[in-house]
């Protein structure tokens, strides 16, 4: 059926005081003092008509995977729901998939490999919806979400009008785009469209545990299945799962420094690791970073970093938003008062 912007039938229904512990993976209390569901995107459209974007920016919630509440929310939430994946366009070699802003983001990569489309199998099991995918160009295991990237839709609070946006509009970096920047919370993204591939499929294994795992398990050619139920295992080794400890993944982001800098730190610290990052820079594990600061496992009241992964940090139970954020402020500082690099996180801070 099609929705009629101009009447209220397309008005979701407003709730209060809503307690976002359940909607964070982090799990820390905080209320939402109103919060809608969103299911499609002409409700976007009935709210701007309403006025609710008039006075303050919405908060755009989707899997709550990657934020960093510090406390109650004044601003409207919107929960975004929106479903739905369909085949929009193929050729011989490549099919184009899109898929609504809600729709939980492992869902999508599983119907993905399932159809033979390939493209984003390292990409499973990331948490978190599919609208919240470019935001910060997720990425995992050799591959970004920028690589198949096509266009995204978006509704514009500001001025109540829809917005396609393509690659290069949204200006992805290393866990980054316009999103987290100049166009930080003035976009709320309704559908995204990626460019995959239907064979022969380009298989990204050069990542050193997946060809650990394909050589433990005596894999040469893997598919994209393969790759996929190895990403599965593989994060399911590494990573504490929120259902059963608040974290909300990486919290800082890899550092990205030039190869000077890093040579200057080998000298004082001969077994820093690194990756290449461009021609002239490398990235440095934050987690070793941290680890070196001797905050691995380390738990202080409430908060604490992950005992097999330092850059993770977790609830034990019962942590504010602001004990949470006191603790990475902790962690940054001491990084930074013994190899001179400032800690940026990853996670999206929320006031
Ligand atoms: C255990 C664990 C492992 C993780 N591993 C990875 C990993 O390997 N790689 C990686 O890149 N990330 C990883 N993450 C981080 C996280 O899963 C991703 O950033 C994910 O894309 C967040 O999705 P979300 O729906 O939960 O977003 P949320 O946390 O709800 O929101 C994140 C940001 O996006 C905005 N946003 C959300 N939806 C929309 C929308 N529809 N329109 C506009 N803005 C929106 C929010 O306002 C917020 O600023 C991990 C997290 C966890 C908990």
């Amino acid at each position: 059926m099609s929705a009629n912007l101009n009447t209220f039938e397309n008005i979701p229904i407003e709730q209060r005081n809503i307690d976002l512990a359940p909607y964070n993976t982090l799990g820390v209390q905080a209320k939402a003092q109103i919060f809608y569901s969103i299911a499609e995107a002409e409700q976007l459209k009935a709210l701007y008509n309403e006025g609710l974007f008039r006075k303050k920016s919405p908060f755009i919630l989707g899997g709550g995977s990657n934020i960093l509440i510090k406390s109650d929310l004044k601003q409207p939430v919107l929960k975004i729901l929106i479903p739905g994946i369909e085949v929009i366009d193929v050729n011989d070699r490549e099919v184009w998939v899109k898929a609504g802003a809600g729709v939980v983001w492992h869902d999508l990569v599983r119907f993905c490999v399932e159809n033979g489309y390939g493209g984003i199998e390292n990409l499973a099991l990331i948490p978190g919806t599919t609208g919240a995918a470019p935001i910060q160009n997720i990425g995992a295991y050799g591959v970004e979400l920028k690589d198949v990237f096509q266009s995204l839709s978006a509704f514009m609070p500001e001025t109540g009008n829809m917005k396609v946006f393509n690659a290069e509009e949204c200006k992805f970096g290393y866990r980054d785009s316009v999103f987290k920047n100049q166009l930080k919370g003035k976009v709320i993204v309704t559908d995204v469209t990626l460019r995959l591939e239907k064979g022969p499929h380009k298989i990204e294994d050069s990542y050193y545990a997946l060809r650990k795992y394909f050589e433990s398990e005596n894999v040469t050619q893997p598919t994209i299945q393969d790759v996929f139920d190895a990403v599965v295992s593989i994060r399911r080794s590494k990573l504490p799962d929120p259902a059963l400890i608040g974290n909300a993944g990486s919290f800082f982001k890899n550092p990205i420094v030039s190869k000077e800098v890093y040579e200057n730190l080998k000298n004082e610290f001969s077994d820093i690791p690194s990756f290449p990052a461009d021609q002239n820079r490398v990235k440095i594990p934050a987690g070793w970073l941290i680890e070196q600061a001797g905050w691995k496992g380390k738990k202080v009241g409430n908060v604490g970093t992950y005992k097999n992964q330092a850059l993770v940090l977790v609830n034990h139970g019962g942590a504010t938003g602001e004990e949470v954020y006191e603790h990475a402020m902790n962690i940054q500082e001491s990084v930074k008062s013994l190899f001179g690099i400032e800690l940026v996180p990853e996670v999206n801070v929320i006031e």
